[in-house]
């Protein structure tokens, strides 16, 4: 499989996978992939060092492999198809939807709406399932946001430009909207959300024009543009697929279902939208180490929980 990316390695369109360096030379093959070496660091890489691909058998699949996962086929199908065990295809699906997280990043422009939405905690497919009966992230019985509640921050410009970003447990602070999308809204954008104070204190800190929208007062929509009904129907949207195609996630691998949808939106529009997320996919520098702390940032993000 030739890659888009070993044609920039070549030619020096992008650098070294470690130190970034443009100073590499060529330094022969490893396992069928041509292989470089850096003038700087003197540390030696292929074009998957770092991405999913690296150290991954069974390289021959992975095309067919994203062909099914952008047809939506199950696991259990997966792993008929292509002759591998459950174990793998499942193991796969986390590497590939890791990749997706900084695909696309752009920066918000113009009317910028972000509103949280929030998930049921589940341990869905956990052997250790503390919790009884709830598996699917239904609705929580008690009123308000509890603790066991994963908040998703979700953020959209009209311009299509999309961040869902699983935040906290429990309710959102100034800090959490502050990592999920700041310094990515352009200077003159105005923002929407609701009368949340964290959203208050977020574009008082940044400097951006606020525009307060509260369902309370029937504050739907401010002089015929403003409004954040764009991420209302996401929310709806996301949850609804969520339930339908994988009966609920576990919130362990919450983030990566959120990326699955994102890069769906992203691609929706581009003619050769496979293409673009395979190459999204197996040029990502930094999915091997993001698939990897998927344990480590579960469990950072439980102890949030009040
Ligand atoms: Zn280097």
């Amino acid at each position: 499989m030739k890659s888009d990316r070993q044609e920039k390695l070549i030619n020096k369109q992008v650098g070294c996978p470690h130190c970034n360096s443009m100073k590499f030379t060529r330094f022969g093959k490893d396992k069928g992939s041509l292989r470089f070496k850096c003038k700087e660091c003197n540390r030696t890489f292929t074009e998957h060092t770092g991405t999913w691909l690296a150290g991954l058998h069974k390289k021959e699949l992975v095309n067919d492999y994203l062909e099914l996962m952008y047809q939506e086929k199950s696991l259990d199908k997966i792993k008929v198809a292509l002759n591998i065990n459950k174990k793998t295809a499942f193991d796969w699906r986390h590497k590939i939807l890791s990749s997706f997280q900084d695909v696309e990043k752009k920066d918000f422009n113009g009317i910028v709406e972000s509103d949280e939405t929030f998930f049921l905690q589940s341990e869905k497919g956990s052997k250790s399932m503390k919790r009884s009966g709830r598996k699917r992230g239904g609705k929580s019985s008690t009123r308000g946001i509890s603790g066991d509640q994963v908040a998703v921050i979700v953020t959209a410009d009209r311009s299509g430009t999309m961040d869902l970003t699983v935040a906290t447990m429990g309710r959102i602070g100034k800090k959490d909207i502050d990592k999920a999308i700041g310094n990515r809204i352009v200077k003159e954008s105005i923002l929407c959300a609701d009368g949340h104070v964290s959203y208050k204190g977020f574009a008082k800190d940044n400097n951006l024009s606020l525009v307060v929208l509260r369902a309370d007062l029937k504050q739907h929509v401010k002089q015929g543009i403003y409004h954040i009904q764009n991420v209302n129907s996401l929310h709806n949207r996301i949850k609804k697929w969520i339930d339908s195609t994988f009966w609920g996630v576990s919130t362990k691998y919450l983030q990566n279902y959120l990326n699955w949808y994102r890069i769906q939106e992203v691609y929706k529009k581009s003619i050769c939208a496979k293409q673009d997320m395979a190459n999204g996919s197996t040029q990502d520098i930094f999915s091997l180490n993001r698939y990897r702390e998927i344990n480590y940032r579960y469990q950072a993000l439980i102890t949030t929980q009040i």
